[in-house]
């Protein structure tokens, strides 16, 4: 059993990191931009489009599950057009933002990138049907009329994750990469490659949008939020950096002898949490749970700097 009291307080949510409250059943459904609506469970979100030939789902969280369909039908029959689902575009293979594509049954046009097709491949998971289209670099759809653009602009979050842009609906959705209003995720969204999740906010900022849908959370995103989160990651990347050059690892060695990883844990924690402490303090009200996630997140781009970038790797004289 865990006491409340021994669970750790936080800094308050600021109330512009909400969301819209979810219905009954669990979902807030609203529009987007013209006939491109967004489903959320207030943890995950997915989005869709209705056309004159059925509906594109826009990937497709199990934890909303059902609820997809649930929402689907509430926008459909409210206006009138086909709630048949007849594509799902993949954002990326994770489990948690596509693992309720199988309920779309198997008459369904599933398209994703081609890793993604390989990466599904080897997982196995009757969940997450392959792709039956994919791409390597850029992909139109026309649909209905209606354009969605697929591209891939290198390794972020996955080694898959693409950037889906709708044009005429003012609309870029880029999964697990920024999300407005909140700090990151542990282990900076357990990206699998740092540099490139770095970079990908710009990529996002080249394309023209209004609205952003980055898969996670209550509220949709502005190009305000993107900017902010750069802003954020960069702020960690400095302190990661100031604290390379100025904390000290030979108190550490010298305290655990020939217990190496002891001496490296204790310095990386050190080192983590030294980084993280301005950065929260700058944060705190600005971004939900600056203070939450952060150590992991700086401890991730504190490694980063030195793998990836070869920031103050000592040289043997
Ligand atoms: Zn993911």
């Amino acid at each position: 059993m865990t006491n409340d009291s021994e669970l750790p307080d936080y800094a308050p949510v600021p109330s512009s990191a909400l969301g819209p409250a979810v219905n009954e059943q669990g979902y807030f459904v609203g529009r987007v931009e013209k006939n491109l609506y967004w489903v959320t469970d207030s943890g995950y979100q997915a989005a869709f489009m209705t056309t004159r030939d059925g509906v594109v789902l826009f990937d497709a969280p199990p934890t909303i599950g059902h609820n997809l369909k649930r929402a689907i039908d509430e926008i459909a029959s409210a206006n009138g057009v086909s709630n048949k689902v007849t594509h799902i575009v993949y954002s990326h293979h994770h489990a948690d933002h596509i693992g309720a594509s199988s309920l779309f049954g198997r008459d369904v046009v599933r398209v994703g990138h081609a890793e993604t097709k390989r990466l599904l491949q080897r997982a196995n998971d009757p969940a997450r049907p392959v792709p039956d289209v994919t791409f390597e670099q850029n992909h139109t759809l026309d649909i209905g009329g209606e354009r969605v653009n697929l591209a891939w602009h290198g390794t972020n979050h996955t080694p898959d994750n693409i950037y889906i842009h709708l044009p005429d609906h003012d609309t870029l959705m880029l999964i697990d990469v920024v999300v407005p209003g909140w700090g990151s995720f542990a282990a900076f969204n357990v990206n699998a490659d740092v540099p490139g999740s770095i970079a990908a906010p710009a990529e996002a900022l080249s394309y023209d949008w209004k609205h952003f849908i980055g898969g996670h959370l209550g509220r949709l995103g502005t190009r305000d939020d993107v900017v902010l989160h750069q802003e954020y990651i960069a702020d960690i990347a400095e302190s990661a950096r100031k604290t390379l050059a100025t904390v000290d690892p030979m108190p550490f060695y010298a305290k655990y002898g020939n217990n190496i990883w002891a001496a490296v844990k204790a310095y990386l924690d050190t080192a983590a949490e030294h980084a993280a402490a301005p950065v929260v303090k700058k944060y705190t009200g600005v971004l939900a749970a600056a203070d939450v996630f952060i150590v992991s997140t700086a401890f991730v781009i504190l490694e980063s700097l030195r793998l990836d970038q070869g920031v103050e790797l000592p040289m043997h004289p």
